[in-house]
C-alpha cells in the first residue's frame, strides 16, 4: 500500500536505521582526509618462482590506518574511493611510494632486485596523461621501468577504449610491464589477450583454491596457463595456501605464485629482512 511505501521510504532515510549508508557518507569524507593525513600504508607480498622459490617480485597492497576503526583492508574502502574519484590521488601516492621502496631493494639470488607490482584502478588508468605520469614517477624514484609491473583489471580492457590501448602501448615503449589481475573472474573476453601490450596473467585465487577439488579443475588451470604462455604472458597464481595447491600448480605448468603459503603481505622494513634472509615465512 501507499502507506507502507511511505513508511518504507521514511525508514530508508532515517540515519539510525540505515547505518551502512551513513557509514559510507562518513567514509567518503574521511577518505578525502586520509591522504593528506598520512594514513595510508603499503604492505608488500612476495611473488615467487615456483621452480626454486626465489622471490622475483612483490605486490604492493594498500592499507588505511583509520583513527577509530583501526587498520582497514582495501576491500572495505576501495569501491567508495572509486565512487568519489579520490582513488586517483591515492593510486598515484601508492605508485610513487611503491616505486621508491622498490628502488631500495637489494638483488636476490638472481643477481637483480625484485620488481614491484602496483594495482591501478580503471579510473586512475583512464586519467589523461597516465603513461606520462608513470614515466615521471620512474624518473623521480630512479626505478628502472622493467622493475615496475602495473596490475589492471579486465573491466578496463573490456571497454576496448582506443585511449587505453594507446596508453598501454606507451607504457610498453617505456619498458613497464602490465598484468591482468584477477583473471577469469570478470566477463572474460579472451579476445583481448591477443593484444601484445600485456605481459602477465594473474590467475584469480578461485582457480588456485579449486585446483585440488577435481581433475577437471586442474585441467582447466593447466589450460589457462598454457593459453597464457601461447600469448607470451607469464602466469602468476594468486592465493596459494597449501603445499598441495603448489604441487598441482607446478604440474599445471604455472611458473609463479603468490599466497600465504609463501608469505603474507609485510611491511617495507620486513621486505628488506625477507630479501636478506634474516626472516623467513
Ligand atoms: P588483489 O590485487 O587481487 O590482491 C590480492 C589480494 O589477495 C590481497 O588482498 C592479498 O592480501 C590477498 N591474498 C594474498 N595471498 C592470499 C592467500 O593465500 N589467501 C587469501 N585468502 N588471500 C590472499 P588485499 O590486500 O585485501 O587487497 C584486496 C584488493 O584491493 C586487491 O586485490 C586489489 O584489487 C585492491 N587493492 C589493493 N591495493 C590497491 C591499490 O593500491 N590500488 C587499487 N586501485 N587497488 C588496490
Ligand atoms: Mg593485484
Ligand atoms: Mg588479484
Ligand atoms: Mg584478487
Amino acid at each position: 500500500s501507499a502507506k507502507a511505501e511511505a513508511k518504507g521510504r521514511w525508514r530508508r532515510y532515517r540515519p539510525d536505521l540505515d547505518t551502512s549508508s551513513v557509514e559510507r557518507i562518513q567514509m567518503r569524507a574521511e577518505l578525502e582526509q586520509a591522504l593528506p593525513g598520512g594514513r595510508f600504508e603499503l604492505d608488500y607480498q612476495p611473488i615467487v618462482r615456483l621452480s626454486d622459490m626465489v622471490t622475483v617480485g612483490f605486490e604492493a597492497l594498500l592499507r588505511w590506518n583509520h583513527p577509530v576503526r583501526g587498520r582497514l583492508m582495501p576491500g572495505s574502502f576501495i569501491d567508495i574511493a572509486e565512487d568519489t574519484g579520490v582513488i586517483v590521488a591515492i593510486g598515484n601516492w601508492a605508485l610513487a611510494t611503491a616505486a621508491a621502496t622498490a628502488a631500495s631493494w637489494p638483488a636476490t639470488a638472481d643477481g637483480r632486485p625484485p620488481y614491484v607490482s602496483v594495482n591501478v584502478s580503471a579510473r586512475q588508468f583512464r586519467t589523461a596523461g597516465f603513461a606520462a605520469h608513470v614515466e615521471h614517477t620512474l624518473a623521480e624514484t630512479e626505478l628502472p621501468a622493467d622493475r615496475l609491473l602495473l596490475e589492471i583489471t579486465e573491466t578496463l580492457l573490456l571497454r576496448d577504449d582506443e585511449q587505453v590501448w594507446h596508453d598501454l602501448a606507451e607504457l610498453r615503449r617505456l619498458g613497464v610491464r602490465v598484468a591482468i589481475d584477477d583473471f577469469g573472474t570478470g566477463y572474460s573476453a579472451l579476445n583481448y589477450l591477443r593484444h601484445t601490450a600485456l605481459d602477465v596473467l594473474k590467475l584469480d585465487r578461485v582457480f588456485t583454491s579449486s585446483i585440488t577439488t577435481s581433475r577437471h579443475q586442474a585441467d582447466l588451470v593447466a589450460g589457462i596457463v598454457s593459453l597464457a604462455h601461447k600469448m607470451d604472458l607469464d602466469a602468476v597464481a594468486e592465493g596459494v595456501e597449501s603445499p598441495e595447491e603448489l604441487d598441482l600448480l607446478r604440474r599445471a605448468g604455472c611458473q609463479y605464485g603468490q599466497g600465504y603459503l609463501f608469505a603474507r603481505p609485510m611491511s617495507t622494513r620486513r621486505t628488506h629482512q625477507w630479501l636478506t634472509g634474516t626472516i623467513s615465512a
